[in-house]
Formats: C-alpha cells, structure tokens, sequence
C-alpha cells in the first residue's frame, strides 16, 4: 500500500494525530543474560551489532526505557521462564524481573515463571513470584521439557501452577511453535495441547506466544476462536509475513496481541517490527486493537 494512502487511512482513524498510539509490545526478553548457558548465549548473540547496548540493558531499567523512548514503545511485557537446564534460568529470573519492573511499573510488566520439575512446591513458588511483583507468567514447553497438558500425565506441579495462576487471575502465556536453541524440544510446542488447559481452566487467561509459527497456526487460530479466554501474540512472526500466516487475522483482532520478541534471533529492533506491523493492511480499528487496548485489559 501507498506511504499516502496508509497514512491517511491512519490520521482519519485518529491513529496518527494526537497524542499517537500507545504501544505495548507485549513480548521482549530482557532477562538475566550471565545466566545463560555459553551454547544458548552464542545462539542469542551471534551477529548482533548492538551488544554493548543489550548488555547495559540487561542489569538497567534506565537504559531499556531509553530504548523503547527512541523506538517509541509505550509499555512493554519482559519475559522471563526458568529453564534451568535448556537456556540455565533458574527461578531467581522472577526476583530479577519483578525488580527490574519495579523501577517503572506504569511501563513495564514483569512476566516470570515456575518450572514445576524444579520447585518442591509450585503452587506456592507462583504465589512468591506474584508476592514480589510478577503480574503474568510464562510456560515453556520446548524450554522446559514437557507439553503443556502434561498435568495430566502425572506432573501435577503444573497443575498447581495453572490452579493459582487462575484463582490470582495472573495470565499465563505458553510458547507455541518452534524453537532453534540447542536442546529445545519443538514437539513440546504444538498448539493443541492447550486445549486441554483452556478446557480445564476456564477462567485462566492464556496466550498463545507467536500462534504457533511457523508450523501449527491453523490450531492456534482455532483456540483462539473457540475459546473466550484464549489469546495469542503475533511476535517472531516477520510482521510482514503475518498475514501470511494469519489471512484472518482481522476476524480475532479482539484477542491479538503486538510483539516482537526482541532481541531474540531475527529481531533487530523493536522500532523496525512496529513500523511494519502498522503498515499491514489492516483496518486501522484492528491496529489499534492489537498494538493498544488489547494489551491494557490483559496487563492493567
Ligand atoms: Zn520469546
């Protein structure tokens, strides 16, 4: 489409003039970088030009919120999941995000995790997390080694954690789709076991981290529609190839949500994946939707 013609479809929709849009990019991983096993830091890093800044960020909120300033991101949800034997995470990642959020709580949202395999007590590890300022959590099948039905094939830490996550009304967000670290198990990633976690927890808001890309979006754009609370986020997908992926994109425009997954493999800036997010051809109602009020009623 046209510069012109996009921009005016924008400016009638009120989405370029004042005050512009408030974008929450709800998928970025700023997370304990000295943590990460050597393999999974060389995978992370291989390539990169902006190093130096990604560190700084890593142990600053003062530098992230210069960052997501110059690449004009109003809030953003941080990502973090212990894995204590794929990536090396450990569940010290909820204390360092819940911290780091803490610096700036209208901006940022700190989103953390339980490995049910690595706590005696996981019902009562996410209510510590959540004690200390984690408001969302992240369940990693390809990271943590098991699907995410897997409760009901005996590993009833998950269980707990899908059980408190509900009763302290936390979302929870589950990677879909693959994974190219070392040692992530991508069988773990396929959409449909969440069927049974949306079927046994009704009240449970849960998100569907990159709708099952590159694989498997026609399940996940099925939960998405068969479930109230079932949502998903576009991020990692090229945004230019989401409608690729996602033709009907627009018809579950109420329960998408933006991200980029920065500064994960692929993704050079949080600024670049925006900007041509926004230039899909997309009603503008739906941008703002996907990039602004669906974010503000899951993340308060
Ligand atoms: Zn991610």
């Amino acid at each position: 489409m046209p510069e012109g013609t996009r921009f005016s479809r924008l400016a009638r929709a009120g989405v370029l003039t004042s005050p512009g849009m408030q974008i929450t990019d709800v998928h970025i991983h700023v997370q304990p970088w000295w943590e990460l096993r050597p393999a999974i830091f060389d995978a992370m890093t291989r390539g990169r030009s902006d190093l130096d800044e990604l560190h700084r960020i890593m142990k600053s909120p003062a530098h992230l919120l210069r960052r997501l300033d110059a690449d004009g991101i109003a809030r953003a949800v941080l990502v973090n999941y212990p894995s204590p034997e794929q990536m090396g995470f450990t569940h010290d990642a909820n204390e360092y995000v819940a911290r780091y959020c803490a610096e700036a709580p209208d901006r940022l949202v700190a989103m953390g995790g339980v490995h049910p395999r690595f706590a005696e007590d996981a019902g009562a590890e996410v209510r510590r997390a959540v004690a200390t300022g984690v408001r969302a959590l992240k369940v990693h099948p390809p990271h943590m080694g098991f699907a995410a039905n897997a409760y009901l094939d005996g590993l009833d830490g998950l269980r707990a954690i899908y059980e408190e996550a509900q009763r302290l009304r936390v979302p929870v967000m589950i990677h879909t789709g693959t994974s190219i670290f070392p040692g992530a198990r991508s069988r773990l990633g396929e959409p449909m076991a969440v069927d049974d976690v949306a079927v046994d927890f009704p009240d449970l808001r849960i998100i569907l981290a990159h709708g099952g890309r590159p694989l498997w979006m026609e399940q996940a754009f099925f939960l998405v529609r068969r479930f109230p609370n079932v949502f998903m986020d576009v991020s990692s997908i090229p945004p230019r190839a989401v409608l690729r992926y996602f033709p009907r994109l627009a018809e579950i425009a109420d329960k998408v949500l933006y991200g980029s997954d920065w500064p994960s493999p692929g993704v050079r800036s949080m600024a670049a994946n925006a900007r041509d997010f926004q230039a899909l051809p997309l009603p503008a109602e739906a941008l703002v939707k996907m990039l602004e009020t669906n974010a503000r009623t899951l993340f308060p």
